[in-house]
């Protein structure tokens, strides 16, 4: 590793082609013998051992790399297993039947086998520094960087060496060989692993301009494994978050339902706040978090992400509407409040207000990280059900039970009071209402309710107006209920 870093800095002093390949050539992998490690196969999926095997009975090398090797060997259950191998992704679609080429920034082969999936990456190469000195206006070369060093294209294939240097961190560039089980380390990631230490491979900041979303991996492993990130991968975290700017919307979103959803969202919320790096994720909510005015946004958050995790831990299901419900509430609600005190807009009610400013928060989110529509619709509906939820008197209360999108817009009522807002009493009426029996339901619905209980509750330092004491009764009509 100490003549590694030696070697790359030197690199960087004088980007010399031949030095540049002099780098692979000096690296002498560290081999440990199935006996001396931890990975069985018993460990590995049945789907990953079938592609392993196929492989290389067909005469191509074939590895278990990545988080399938770093997970196993941290006694860990994997979240999926990436295989490596030199057989080129035409030559892996020959292999399988069930194959589909995908990517085009980097082209992998996905074989299907029974429910799984299992990615298999023809081994590539890093770039030289030739390649590193071109710039945008060459098209279709097979590797090629923008102006900043971002990777645009990373399809020059090489050997298992070539490709170990040219991922991540080093604790994701750890080998199964299924030729004889070992394991093969080029970039002490072994030695990284037992330490608990997150380290990219090569320099840092040169590692996250070639690809900016290596930030949130950092984050997201560090989250996940409870590792500390070295100080020197750590440093480009502070200044480098502009850099998400420029990464597609679409990438961003798989990125943030990995990192939200993998359940470790609360410590991922924390370090991607203490990087500044959340911001470049979801602005509006920034923005909005910094507001003076309370704790209530950030409340709401950390809440919805704690709720995630244990419904993670509990084998539960979570659905990416639910969390953006959550992560642009403050923000929106907001927004709604300033176009309602606000210039041409100042004579909207607080439903349409809601309905406008949800419009206005989606559509400029989705610029940042992509919200499918089958995740959006339900998000709104959600919000949309909060104020349905304020109406508890007549026929409605019966109505909005039976609503599919009920349950998930309870819960998002109860978390709303968690973090503050002022609608317990409302959420202990719904409470009582579910279980209560028909006459009991009856009967709840008959009663005039007054005050804070149909309230779409506001925070509680602008809860001006409700001080006056005015009645409020829930059977006022649609939208305005205050
Ligand atoms: P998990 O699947 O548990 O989230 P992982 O490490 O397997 O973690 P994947 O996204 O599945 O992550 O990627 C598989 C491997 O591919 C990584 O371990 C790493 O070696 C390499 N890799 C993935 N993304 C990058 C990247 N942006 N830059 C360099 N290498 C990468
Ligand atoms: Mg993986």
């Amino acid at each position: 590793m100490i003549l590694y870093s030696f070697c790359w800095s030197l690199l960087k002093q004088t980007r010399k082609p031949s030095l540049y390949k002099a780098v692979a050539i000096i690296s002498i992998p560290k081999i440990i013998p199935r006996a001396e490690h931890t990975i069985s196969r018993s460990n590995i999926s049945e789907g990953a051992l079938k592609v392993l095997y196929r492989l290389k009975n067909a005469g191509y090398q074939a590895y278990l790399v990545g988080g399938g090797v770093r997970d196993v060997l941290l006694g860990r259950e994997p979240k999926d297993f990436d295989v490596a191998t030199n057989a080129l992704p035409e030559q892996v679609r020959e292999q399988f039947r069930n194959c589909h080429l995908i990517g085009r920034r980097f082209r992998l082969a996905h074989v299907r086998v029974g429910a799984d999936i299992i990615e298999v990456a023809t081994f590539r190469a890093a770039p030289s520094a030739d390649d590193a000195d071109q710039n945008t206006d060459k098209k279709n070369d097979l590797h090629r960087t923008d102006k900043d060093g971002r990777i645009m294209r990373d399809n020059v294939y090489g050997s298992v060496e070539e490709d170990a240097w040219r991922r991540d961190f080093t604790i994701n560039a750890l080998y199964y060989n299924i030729d004889d089980f070992s394991l093969v380390d080029y970039t002490s990631g072994l030695e990284d692993l037992n330490a608990g230490r997150l380290r990219l491979i090569g320099d840092p900041e040169q590692r996250y301009r070639e690809d900016p979303v290596r930030m949130l991996r950092a984050v997201r492993f560090a989250a996940k494994l409870g590792f500390r990130i070295d100080a020197d991968s750590e440093a480009p975290l502070f200044k480098l978050g502009y850099l998400l700017d420029d990464i597609s919307s679409a990438r961003l979103y798989d990125e943030t339902i990995k990192l939200f959803m993998g359940g470790y969202a609360v410590q991922t919320f924390e370090l991607l706040r203490h990087y500044g790096l959340f911001g470049h994720l979801f602005p509006y909510t920034e923005a909005d978090l910094a507001h003076e005015e309370s704790h209530f946004p950030l409340m709401l958050v950390s809440r919805a992400l704690t709720n995630t995790d244990a419904r993670i831990a509990a084998g539960k299901t979570t659905t990416p509407a639910f969390l953006y419900a959550a992560l642009l509430w403050g923000a929106m609600r907001t927004l709604a409040h300033e176009m309602q005190v606000q210039g041409t807009n100042a004579h909207m009610s607080e439903g349409e207000a809601l309905q406008e400013a949800g419009n206005v928060i989606v559509a400029r989110q989705v610029q940042r990280t992509a919200l499918p529509k089958r995740f959006s619709l339900p998000m709104r509906e959600i919000w949309n059900l909060q104020l349905r939820l304020t109406q508890i008197t007549g026929k409605r209360p019966f109505v909005t039970l039976t609503h599919p999108r009920f349950r998930a817009a309870y819960d998002f009522m109860l978390l709303r009071a968690e973090a503050g807002e002022e609608i317990q009493e409302l959420c202990d009426w719904w409470t009582r209402f579910q279980i209560a029996e028909g006459d009991e339901q009856q009967g709840m619905v008959n009663v005039v309710r007054t005050g804070a209980a149909a309230s779409t509750g506001k925070k509680r330092a602008r809860r001006s107006r409700s001080k006056s004491g005015k009645a409020v009764s829930a059977s006022q009509s649609g939208d305005s209920v205050e």
